[in-house]
């Protein structure tokens, strides 16, 4: 019943975004406005559908379970971001549309059949917001390559993007002719809150949530030159049920409003206690201080999220495809299978560079001596001795690892460099996986 429920989540969601992003244009076609010529009534439609995209975007960010728990972070942020560019075609096209008749309004023409406004005062927040878009996209888009912090970008695009969304309710409600309409009135209104209520709730009211859940730093190792194994421990309180395969955003060291968190899977199985473990990397501001944090210190967790997990699958065996980092979540899944005692076959192809960077070897090792776990390690720049695999993991290793049969029945969990995630992807759907037997996550949106 509930992988049922949870089968039918994703097209309700997408049913559920269709219905509000289409919500203005039901509404202004049920004002039964005068008609006027179908180019105008497409440039609204434009502008309208652009303003409610954005709205929808607010939620859209990947921080609320009910939506990226139903369909993954990845999809998520990829709907979030080819929506944003949609919504930017839609309100780049809307002003070009309008086949103008300028000028005040004629008391011959009280809704605006005829004429479109030229009142400065009502159309300058649309133009601000015409000029901002843009730039607010196309910075989003290329914030990797920018040379700022994320925690900067992260505060830059909440504030942006705010901004934007009150200049286009000033505009909708003043130049717009079905927008003024008091229902419509109402609905800007509502739609607007409900944006500006979650912001408020992933910077305010989740925060305060996690300064009464705190957590404490138990352990912090430094397991290979540049990865780290991260333990924190519930602080007063029991913890957070979690799938194994799943991730938190995690803050050590700054209060729970700072901004300063990061998305780490989490390593550990939610069989073996109420601890969290993390597999980290060094990558950037945050991992790469990792061995200036102490045991003792405070750390605050926003979670646990994302579908990468294997809980209620039912498929005979699991496929677990890492490159580098992206064994984390691996790990927690393959932790969870031996704890308890999982019937289902599973097999880890765990691609690195160099041996050393092979993280928890005699810990998956002593899984594959116990059965049921086969372990593939492969090698991109190997020493003269080694005995695994050589090369890197991609269609063509996946293909000599697996057999028809397993293609055809077996559950593929993939997390890993996004080269390895395309060429395995591609090869599983020409295999004839099903996109439910594929389950994937990556830890970087180009
Ligand atoms: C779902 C998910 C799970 C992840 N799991 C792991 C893991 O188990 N182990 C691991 O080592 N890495 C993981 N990562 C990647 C990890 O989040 C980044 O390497 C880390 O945040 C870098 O932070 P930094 O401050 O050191 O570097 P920065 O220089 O601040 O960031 C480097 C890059 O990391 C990404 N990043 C940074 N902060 C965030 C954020 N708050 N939200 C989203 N992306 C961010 C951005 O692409 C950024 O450009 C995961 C990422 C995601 C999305």
């Amino acid at each position: 019943m509930q992988a049922r429920l949870g089968s039918l989540w994703p097209p309700l969601l997408i049913l559920l975004y269709l219905g509000v992003i289409c919500l203005p244009l039901l509404l202004s076609w049920g004002a039964a406005m005068a008609p006027r010529s179908f180019r105008n009534d497409i440039a609204s439609g434009l502008g309208l559908l652009a303003f409610a995209m954005i709205l929808a975007e607010f939620v859209l960010s990947g921080r609320f379970r009910s939506g990226s728990g139903g369909l993954g972070l990845d999809i998520t942020i990829r709907f979030h971001q080819l929506m944003a560019r949609t919504a930017l075609a839609f309100a780049v096209l809307h002003p070009f549309m309008y086949r103008w008749l300028p000028g005040p309004h004629r008391p011959w023409d009280p809704t605006r059949q005829l004429t479109l406004t030229t009142d400065f005062s009502e159309l300058v927040t649309g133009i601000l917001a015409f000029l901002l878009l843009p730039g607010f996209v196309i910075l989003s888009m290329k914030h990797d390559d920018l040379d700022y912090r994320y925690e900067i970008w992260r505060l830059v695009h909440g504030l942006g993007a705010l901004l934007i969304a009150g200049l286009l309710l000033h505009h909708a409600l003043n130049a717009g002719r079905y927008s003024a309409d008091p229902v419509m009135v109402w609905m800007w209104g509502a739609m607007t809150a409900v944006a500006g209520f979650s912001l408020f709730a992933v910077y305010c009211l989740k925060p305060a949530y996690q300064v009464m859940h705190r957590w404490r730093v138990a352990a912090i190792d430094r397991l290979t030159p540049h990865q780290w194994a991260v333990t924190i421990t519930p602080d007063g309180h029991s913890g957070v049920p979690y799938k194994a395969g799943q991730f938190v955003w995690l803050n050590i060291g700054h209060v729970p409003f700072s901004l300063a968190e990061n998305p780490f899977s989490i390593s550990s199985a939610p069989s073996g206690g109420p601890d969290l473990s993390f597999l980290i990397k060094e990558a950037g501001d945050f991992t790469s201080q990792l061995d200036q944090i102490e045991a003792g210190e405070k750390a605050y967790i926003d979670g646990p999220h994302g579908t990468l997990t294997v809980a209620g699958r039912h498929e005979p065996g699991i496929a677990l495809i890492a490159g580098g980092v992206g064994v984390a979540p691996l790990l927690g899944i393959l932790r969870e299978c031996h704890l308890t005692d999982d019937p289902r076959q599973r097999v880890l192809v765990y691609g690195n560079r160099t041996e050393d960077q092979i993280v928890c070897r005699e810990e998956t090792e002593a899984f594959a001596r116990s059965g049921k776990t086969r372990v593939i390690h492969v090698l991109r720049e190997p020493g003269a001795d080694w005995r695994g695999q050589r090369g890197v993991v991609d269609a063509d290793l996946i293909e000599r690892v697996f057999d028809q049969s397993q293609f055809e029945t077996w559950l593929f969990v993939l997390c890993g460099p996004p080269k390895m995630m395309t060429s395995v992807e591609e090869l599983l759907t020409s295999k004839g996986v099903a996109a439910p037997r594929i389950l994937s996550e990556r830890f970087q949106y180009d």
